[in-house]
């Protein structure tokens, strides 16, 4: 008699997840349930529409530096199936992927449709059965089999369960799965750009400063790389990479905190002012408005000049002493404050989820509830941007469907 796979959740790992068990075991009925009436949503607009489907990042030791939560825990899976497996299984779909000089890997066609299509086409192939509207809110193990309650959808029985339901800051989304004895990680947003109401230096948005190093005051938490200002405050890899490293200490302080910017990276003052210095020396008569001696973007150069008390037109033979010490001081300490965050049109993700010590991770089977398997953002596993989130998903989806359909071959 064929066995019945449910998965819960029609986004990338619910789909990874879904053919792998299929194409592993081909006499099994693979129903993908989905809450919305779309599937992929995500892969839709990921990557601003080019959906970033994995990472170069191909050493595992440096791969899973890139998870501020379960990467380590994951070391063993990602050499199961890692991003060159991922490009070696597009590839097969016929999907070239590209790599871009920061190790972000897109289809070559620059369309996450390209991915959806390689998705879509081989759940056709396969004949897995796609249903939507199905809001899974209960699920129940009754002997050997599952019942899985879809609300007006109806009760659809199950053999194995995979739970792919994606992430949620709201602690309610769980509640199912907390009724079926696993722990959640409380989960908060990871991913977010900073809001800086009473900041002016919104008036630059656009204007990226490349690269920076920034630090949370009060906290260890620092990053470096691209800054971009935006008209609600600061967003750019180097804030989403502190957001996502510090989201629970900046849950914890109700993201009301000052960030400190060295818009020279790593110069420190001692180097900044000698640099500054020889310019002054070499160009005394020069306004200080034209005369920038670092890299940064000239508007920016502009803000920072009058933040730190100094006319454009001043001359730069005018700038010692206490000037100068401003100058540099708002170059390489400068401070704003942040209160809020947003996820506007960036990719955000969830830290927390389903605690890793309740799923056995050689086959991402719950420890607590077995037939029932786990993968994707549901679980505590969150990446930084970079094509790591798809990772984990496509990652813990192969596991996860492998095992599944392994158990069903028992
Ligand atoms: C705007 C944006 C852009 C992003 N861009 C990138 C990127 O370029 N690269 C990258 O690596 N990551 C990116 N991410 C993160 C990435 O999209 C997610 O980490 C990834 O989609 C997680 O896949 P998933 O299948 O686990 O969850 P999801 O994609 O969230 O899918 C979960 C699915 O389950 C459904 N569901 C939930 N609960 C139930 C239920 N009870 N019953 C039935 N169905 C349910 C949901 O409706 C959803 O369709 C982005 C995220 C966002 C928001």
């Amino acid at each position: 008699m064929s066995k019945n796979v449910a998965v819960v959740g029609g986004g990338a790992a619910g789909f990874f997840a879904a053919i792998t068990c299929k194409q592993q075991c081909p006499k099994a009925s693979v129903i993908i349930l989905e809450k919305s009436d779309k599937v992929l949503a995500k892969v839709k607009v990921s990557g601003g529409g080019r959906c970033n489907v994995t990472t170069s990042v191909t050493d595992i030791s440096a791969l899973i530096t890139n998870y501020p939560r379960g990467g380590k825990r994951l070391r063993k899976c990602f050499s199961q199936f890692g991003p060159s497996d991922t490009v070696k299984w597009f590839a097969a779909g016929g999907v070239r992927l590209k790599t871009e000089p920061d190790g972000r890997m897109f289809p070559v066609t620059d369309s996450s449709q390209t991915i959806i299509d390689c998705l879509m086409g081989e759940v056709h192939r396969l004949g897995i059965i796609i249903r939507k509207q199905a809001t899974v809110s209960r699920i129940i193990l009754n002997e050997n089999e599952f019942e899985l309650n879809c609300g007006n959808a109806g009760l659809v029985r199950a053999d194995r369960v995979i739970i792919t339901a994606g992430g949620s800051p709201k602690t309610d989304a769980y509640r199912w799965l907390e009724e079926l004895g696993h722990t959640i990680e409380s989960p908060v947003s990871s991913l977010f750009t900073f809001n800086m109401p009473d900041e002016d230096i919104t008036a630059l948005m656009g204007v990226v400063a490349d690269p920076v190093s920034v630090r949370i005051q009060g906290t260890k938490l620092q990053s470096g790389g691209p800054l971009l200002i935006t008209h609600w405050g600061m967003s750019g890899p180097a804030i989403l990479k502190l957001s996502a490293f510090g989201a629970r200490i900046l849950n914890g302080m109700d993201y009301a905190f000052r960030v400190q910017v060295n818009w020279l990276n790593d110069l420190t003052e001692e180097h900044v002012r000698l640099m500054v210095e020889a310019h002054r020396t070499a160009h005394p008569e020069k306004q200080v408005g034209n005369g920038n001696p670092t890299k940064l973007p000239s508007r920016l150069w502009l803000f920072l000049v009058a933040k730190a008390g100094i006319s454009e037109t001043s001359r730069w033979s005018d700038i010692q002493g206490r000037p100068m010490n401003r100058l540099i001081n708002v170059l390489v300490n400068d401070a704003y404050a942040a209160k809020g965050k947003t996820t506007f049109k960036e990719e955000f993700v969830t830290c927390g989820g389903v605690s890793l010590e309740d799923v056995n991770l050689e086959t991402m089977e719950s420890r607590v509830c077995r037939g029932l398997y786990f993968a994707g953002e549901v679980l505590d596993v969150d990446g930084i941007t970079g094509g790591f989130n798809f990772q984990a998903a496509w990652t813990t989806g192969f596991i996860g469907g492998r095992a599944c359909a392994a158990s069903l071959s028992e």
